[in-house]
Formats: structure tokens, sequence, C-alpha cells
């Protein structure tokens, strides 16, 4: 069986969604800055050895929490705001938004926001109706997409191919998507420190997306 990964957005799809972030090569708030995000937590595993990675870099970074999880361990969600990291809105339960009516979309978001105090929304899956799209973009909300995916999830994937295509991805402005969940643990412990290591190298900071 073949799996076909959608590791970058195609481009009519960026000039579809046309209000939605994608990266910050026009406006990288520092020339070489590129952002780390992280989905899907906060989790009492992934999350706080993340934090502690990116504290030995000096980095910053972007959480994309889910609602549920961060009711759930909202101790963990204010360390990630005392470290100094943007915090942004995932939904409360990892909707997919062309499965999902968008008065019910919009409602998850509104849900989540009782937990998450962030304007910067992220759709699971990257999977969002523009009717949505433009409902939360009316409600003060930024939809921030990416410019590649490293499906850390994905035990399928070997670690030199996502090392290989994350490597590949970056460019100043670059928006990265990992995840701060249980399934990506086993991977990112292993290949983030090294990508990292690299990047810092190469001489890139890393930045957290501006929430203002
Ligand atoms: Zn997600």
């Amino acid at each position: 069986m073949i799996t076909i990964r959608a590791f970058k957005f195609p481009k009519w799809l960026k000039g579809f969604y046309q209000t939605a972030i994608w990266d910050f090569s026009l406006n990288a708030t520092e020339k070489n800055s590129i952002y780390l995000t992280f989905d899907d937590g906060p989790n009492p595993i992934t999350t706080p050895w993340i934090l502690d990675i990116l504290g030995q870099y000096n980095a910053k970074a972007t959480f994309f929490c889910l609602g549920n999880n961060v009711e759930e361990h909202t101790s963990l969600y204010q360390n990630i705001i005392e470290q100094g990291h943007s915090i942004g809105n995932h939904t409360m339960h990892h909707l997919h938004g062309w499965r999902t009516r968008t008065k019910d979309y919009v409602q998850d978001v509104i849900a989540a926001a009782e937990h998450i105090d962030s304007h910067l929304f992220r759709p699971p899956y990257g999977k969002i109706k523009k009717k949505q799209l433009n409902q939360l973009k009316e409600l003060g909300y930024t939809t921030v997409f990416w410019s590649h995916i490293t499906y850390d999830f994905d035990k399928s994937l070997s670690t030199e191919k996502r090392m290989r295509k994350t490597n590949e991805a970056i460019f100043p402005g670059a928006i990265l998507v990992f995840h701060d969940s249980e399934k990506a643990f086993a991977q990112i412990k292993i290949e983030l420190p090294k990508l990292m290591e690299e990047w810092a190298r190469m001489g890139y900071t890393f930045a957290a997306i501006p929430t203002s």
C-alpha cells in the first residue's frame, strides 16, 4: 500500500484561505527565526519534556492546545505561559472541520476559549471550511496553518526520512508542526533534539508566533 503524506499545503489552497497564516517568510520577527509549533497538548508526559528541551536552546515556541487537555492539565498550561511561549486554540475536542457543521465547530472553539486565552487558532488536521474560518475571523481569531507538518505521530515513517523531509522544509519564517501528544513522544524524543541542534548550528533562532 502506498501512503500519501502531504507535508505541505498546495498553493491553490493558500489562495483559497487568504486571511490565514502559512509562514512568516515576509515578516519574520527576526531574520533567522523559525517557528516551532506543538499541537494537541498539554500532555503530562510529552509537554514537560518539550519545555525542557526548548529551555536548553533558549527557544520560544507556540502550543496549540485542546481545551479538554487544558481543563485536565491546567498547571501544565500555566507552565507553558510562564516560560514565555505562545498559546493557540485547537478546539475543545479536536474536531474535523469538513465533517462538522459550522455552528458546532465555532461553538467548540468558543468552548475551548473558556480555558485557552488566545486569538490564534489552528484547525485540527488542517481541515476547515471557508465559512468556519470566516466566522472565526469575525470573532477575532487568526487561523494559523503551517509550512510543514512533520508527521511525528506516524510510527510507520522512518526517523531518517522524517528528519530529511523536515530539514528540507527549513527557511527563515517557516512554521513547523510537531505534537506534544503521547503518540508522538517516542519519535520526537529522538528527533527533536537532533533537529534543534542542527538548526541552531545553522544560525536559526526559535520564535513564538506573535499574539499581538
Ligand atoms: Zn491536532
